[in-house]
């Protein structure tokens, strides 16, 4: 069985910051919750507001997915969970949206658990700055991560659908 519970920040930004390919947590943050099966931690997740989008007040963005083991059907398994965790803890969210990075291969557990892709999203501080401010800010310790650069790849779980056959 999968449970979720909850994370003081300060502990999620720990686990995040040594776990995490993106090795930061941001304030954005505002759910943090550590994964559990059988009562043995296996990982941790993090969901911020959503900042763009006609529902972005309904909308929560799963940022930061971390599972301890590379298990197969593992990530799916949490994120079909997850969902069902919070259809019925978080019913005011009416989206769930999530963003891959397109040099790895996570889209496959967003498509296992039945999110539709809905396209790419260019890598942000590539789009915003120049090169040389972007090389400045990679320096810094928040955004040090070569991923911030690269295209994402959007997916979206609609939280009031029913159930997909
Ligand atoms: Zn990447």
């Amino acid at each position: 069985m999968i449970e979720f519970k909850k994370l003081p920040f300060f502990q999620a930004k720990e686990i995040f910051t040594r776990h995490h390919y993106l090795h930061y947590l941001s304030r954005a943050s505002i759910m943090n919750y550590a994964v559990y099966r059988d009562n043995k931690l296996i990982g941790a997740v993090s969901l911020n507001g959503s900042p763009h989008g006609k529902f972005k007040e309904k909308t929560l963005a799963l940022s930061r997915f971390w599972l301890k083991d590379n298990e197969k059907n593992l990530g799916s398994q949490v994120l079909s969970s997850l969902i069902k965790f919070l259809k019925k803890n978080k019913p005011k969210y009416k989206k769930l949206i999530s963003y891959a990075c397109s040099c790895m291969h996570e889209g496959t557990i967003y498509k296992a658990a039945n999110f539709k892709f809905v396209g790419i999203s260019k890598g942000t501080l590539d789009k915003r700055l120049t090169w040389r401010k972007t090389s400045k800010i990679r320096k810094s310790k928040r955004t040090r991560s070569p991923h911030l650069l690269h295209d994402k790849l959007k997916f979206e779980y609609d939280l009031v659908k029913r159930r997909a056959k």
